[in-house]
């Protein structure tokens, strides 16, 4: 990885300093030129002019490190203290009556304070570098030093730099002019560490430099000449000194002075190619050694004890460059491996992995993404590998990045890829931002295929909201579709309807033909359904023969009702199977949702209210209520959702759980209504008729709980409660007039009949009571009988004969029964309907019928008898007409068994009061 080049230039950016701050420069060069200036040309003001200078500098770097607040600050601090301490010396140095830059006392007590600024200076350079990376800045300080020491040796030999003490010289002396020579070389060696280490673009640094390279040559130029008395003194020695006041005071106003402590952006600057660095190194090595070489073959060897001195130092630096080198390369040699060994990862992951520069470049790829892509991944960008919507949605995240490196765009997850054959491919892409990461430096992207999963998925989804029979959605499916609809309505609340269709008499369908027509019935009828609604509208099969329409976006509640209209005529139409075409009915309950018609009556505002609600649930319940309703009303047509059903299905499932108990402790009642010979009017039987004594609605007529007990199968068990209670009452009566005895009639519901064992449990009554068979007789409705057109229910029939039991045909008339059919009826007593009966006085068709009916009946072997004999009229009537027996309120209502009894009892011709020989007739 290069490194970037960085892109706010330190000059740049810091060479245009504020007003203040320009002043504040100007104002410190103009005062330390003119007192440089003042120092030079007015003898007088020298220490005051000097003390200036320093001041001034001093005072430039407080200010620079308050304006600009260097973090690590000590470095500059210490720079400071270095620079007070050098302006103290001076200060005393000229007090003791020496001149900067020419003669004075030496050695004297500024001597010390000078040489005591060395370690402050050492300490605070070392400090600006103490955050750059070890491996650089070690290596480097231990080069500079290695030079350093292998010229000094060099220029000491050069110099004729003297080892033991002069004649004109203390120890003390010898030792400061030492401090001296090898104090200042090593602080220019330091400050040559800030550019060296990379710190190239920064005035600051260049102004450090120069201003150690001025105070380099001074200090030296001076010990040199303290040496040799017979020197000159060095030109221009003075301005080495101001240099380094006003350099350093400078470097520290600039507000590049606060990267100086930083680590610098990029590698350490290569002065020289490292070969020839390598060779400079070597050379600077040697020159102890050979000096020391050249020393054995002089006749006065010199500076023997120096040269061994810089050899030692020598060999231990080169010691010590050795371990760094070592340790640097062993840390970078075990990165490299760690990289091969991620690249390696990298490169044959399962997943496609891509890195793209911060502008969207394709820059490195895996073998994956390279199989995936192929020639593609050459051209372009990432954004390129992507499809339609995605490709723009990466493509913008990368422009936010480029307007601002900060941003976090937000990246797509779920994706489609274009592969090197053109396949759209269905990945999961993970993106990892890496651009601060120096091995990366980029974006990672990371792309999973996941085309096969996500099908899986879809497959395994469809599968599971699928009825697999009829290929419509499920239950789950519906109700999935409906609260996302649900949803959708918290925005934009929609109106619509939910049609709930169950078949009709399915059962019946399999029982007799078998499940695979039952199945191809649904199948046909499926498509019914599908080919009268709308292609948006959603088709369910929820489970048996239970089939829904949801119908979205329908605001118009006719438009609903239409809809369901013409799915009921639909079903008329015969489905074809293949046992030929079948009439499958069905029973269809509507409910609307959403904000539909304008309420026109209260009850009507009652039933939006309830609507209104769109949850799935509640619709689905108000659906099947008005469904319910359709069927109890007689099946075979449709329903709209009202209020008043929920109260319905409330009061059902209460009858229904009373009902359960009154049967369990057998608390029904059974009332008796007279059945008379016409012509005596005297009574010959009853038909026993149920009362249901309910605990707090009072005494409930058939109507109220026959049709609830028959849906849920109580009528068994409340059926076969009447007929003992009836059949023992009947015995108790026969006692009393043991010729020819009481008979009674009892209804039986078709599911009665349709239950296996119901013949057994006839016998077993009979037995059990001891009642004569003849004297029972069945009442079974002729459309029970018709409709069903059922060979079991026949044979039954046919078997309580055999026992003895007669057969009576209730409600005759009432249903399409034609009378040609009866000749194959296991009947003997047919019961002409009160409907007839009410019209025969007023009709002469009907009178007609009902003798056509005698006829018949009495060639067949079949009784007729008529139910609702109301008027004495009727009775006139049907006698005239041949008819035998009659039942109505005429003769008697239903009668308590105690009031009952008294009439049988009695034996006395019915109506008690002959209505022609009352007062009123
Ligand atoms: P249904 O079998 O036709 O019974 C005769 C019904 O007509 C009785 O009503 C009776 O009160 C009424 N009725 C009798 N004479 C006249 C008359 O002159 N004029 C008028 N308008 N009505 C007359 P109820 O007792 O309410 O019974 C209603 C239906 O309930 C019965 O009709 C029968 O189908 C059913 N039912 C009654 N008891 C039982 C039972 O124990 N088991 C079964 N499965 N059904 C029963
Ligand atoms: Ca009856
Ligand atoms: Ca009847």
């Amino acid at each position: 990885m290069t490194s970037r080049p960085s892109r706010t230039d330190p000059i740049a950016s810091t060479a245009r300093p504020d007003r203040v701050l320009r002043g504040l420069v100007a104002a410190f060069l103009v005062i330390s030129a003119a007192a440089f200036g003042c120092y030079e040309l007015l003898p007088a003001g020298q220490m005051a002019s000097w003390a200036v200078l320093g001041i001034a500098a001093l005072a430039a770097v407080v200010v620079g490190v308050m304006r600009h607040k260097p973090d690590p600050a000590l470095p500059w601090v210490l720079l400071g203290v270095s620079l007070a301490i050098e302006i103290i010396a001076d200060l005393v140095y000229q007090s003791l009556g020496g001149s900067i830059g020419g003669d004075g006392p030496f050695p004297s007590a500024a001597d010390a304070i000078y040489v005591a600024v060395y370690p402050v200076m050492i300490y605070a350079l070392l400090g600006f570098v103490r955050r750059d990376p070890p491996e650089y800045s070690r290596g480097t300080l231990l080069d500079v030093l290695i030079v350093a020491v292998g010229f000094g040796a060099l220029s000491w030999g050069v110099f004729s730099v003297p080892v033991t003490p002069l004649p004109q010289l203390s120890v003390l002396a010898m030792t400061i002019l030492f401090a001296y020579l090898l104090g200042d070389p090593l602080v220019f060696a330091l400050t040559l560490q800030l550019p060296l280490s990379g710190r190239l673009r920064s005035w600051p640094v260049w102004l450090l430099l120069l201003g150690a390279l001025g105070s380099l040559y001074s200090d030296t130029y001076f010990a040199l000449t303290e040496l040799h008395p017979d020197w000159p003194s060095a030109p221009g020695e003075i301005i080495g000194y101001a240099a380094f006041y006003i350099t350093w005071g400078l470097a520290a106003l600039l507000p590049a002075m606060a990267k100086v402590v930083q680590p610098p952006a990029g590698r350490p600057w290569a002065l020289v190619a490292p070969r020839t660095w390598i060779a400079l190194l070597c050379c600077a090595a040697l020159i102890s050694p050979v000096l020391l070489l050249v020393n054995a073959y002089r006749s006065t060897p010199r500076d023997t004890q120096v040269l061994v001195g810089c050899c030692i130092t020598i060999f231990l630096l080169v010691f010590a460059r050795l371990v760094q080198a070592m340790r640097a390369w062993q840390r970078t040699s075990l990165r490299r491996e760690a990289q091969a060994y991620l690249h390696t990862l990298i490169a044959d992951a399962q997943d496609s992995i891509i890195v793209a520069s911060p502008r969207g470049e394709v820059r490195f790829s895996s073998h994956s993404a390279q199989r995936l892509f192929g020639a593609r991944l050459g051209r372009g960008p990432v954004s390129g590998l992507f499809t339609g919507g995605d490709r723009d949605r990466v493509a913008h995240c990368f422009d936010e990045l480029d307007d601002d490196p900060h941003a976090a765009p937000r990246w797509p997850t779920a994706v489609h890829v274009r592969s090197a054959d053109e396949r759209i491919v269905r990945a999961e892409a993970r993106w990892s931002d890496l651009r601060e990461d120096p091995a990366v430096r980029g974006i990672a992207l990371t792309l999973r295929d996941v085309t096969e999963e996500r099908r899986l998925e879809d497959e395994l989804r469809k599968q599971a909201l699928t009825d697999p029979l009829t290929g419509l959605m499920n239950r789950q499916a519906l109700q999935l579709l409906m609260l996302r609809d649900q949803n959708a309505a918290a925005e934009d609340p929609g109106a619509g309807g939910l049609l709930m269709i169950d078949l009709d008499d399915f059962k019946e369908v399999n029982d007799t033909l078998g499940h695979p027509i039952g199945d191809e019935v649904l199948v046909a009828f499926a498509g019914r359904i599908l080919e009268h609604v709308r292609a948006e509208d959603a088709v369910a099969r929820l489970g048996g023969d239970e089939f829904a329409v949801l119908m979205a976006h329908r605001s118009d509640p006719s438009m609903l009702e239409a809809v369901a209209q013409r799915l009921g005529e639909a079903f008329d139409e015969p489905l074809e199977t293949s046992a030929g075409p079948l009439r499958v009915a069905a029973s269809l309950g509507l409910v609307a949702f959403g904000p539909a018609a304008y309420p026109e009556t209260p009850d009507e505002a009652q039933a939006q209210e309830a609507d209104r609600d769109t949850d799935p649930d509640a619709l689905m319940r108000a659906a099947d209520l008005a469904m319910y309703a359709a069927k109890a009303e007689g099946k075979h047509r449709w329903r709209r959702y009202h209020a008043g059903l929920l109260d319905q299905a409330v009061r059902r499932s209460e009858l229904r759980a009373a009902l359960d108990e009154t049967l369990a402790q057998g608390a029904l009642a059974v009332w008796y209504q007279p059945i008379v010979h016409l012509d005596t009017r005297q009574v010959f039987g009853f038909e026993a008729l149920v009362r249901w004594p309910h605990p707090t609605l009072g005494l409930l007529g058939p109507d109220v709980f026959i049709p609830l007990a028959e849906e849920t199968g109580q009528i068994l068990e409340l059926g076969r409660q009447v007929l003992r209670i009836a059949a023992k009452q009947a015995v108790a009566w026969s006692a009393l007039r043991p010729v020819p005895g009481c008979s009674i009639n009892v209804n039986v519901s078709v599911r009665q009949l349709r239950e296996e064992g119901f013949v057994e449990a006839v016998r077993d009554v009979v037995a059990e009571v001891g009642i004569e068979p003849r004297h029972l007789v069945l009442e079974v409705t002729e459309t029970a009988l018709l409709d069903h057109d059922d060979v079991e229910v026949r044979e039954r029939l046919q078997h309580l004969r055999d026992l003895g039991v007669a057969i009576a045909l209730d409600d005759f008339g009432t249903g399409y029964a034609s009378l040609i059919s009866l000749h194959d009826m296991p009947i003997d007593i047919i019961k002409v309907d009160k409907s007839f009966t009410s019209r025969l006085t007023t009709s002469d068709r009907m009178r007609r019928l009902v003798r056509g009916l005698l006829a018949i009946g009495e060639a067949m072997g079949i009784h007729t008898m008529a139910e609702g004999v109301e008027s004495w009229e009727q009775h006139e009537q049907l006698l005239a007409l041949g008819t035998r027996a009659g039942q109505g309120f005429l003769y008697g209502r239903p009668l308590t068994p105690a009031d009952a009894s008294t009439v049988w009892v009695a034996h006395r011709p019915l109506p008690v009061e002959d209505p022609r020989t009352s007062p009123d007739a």
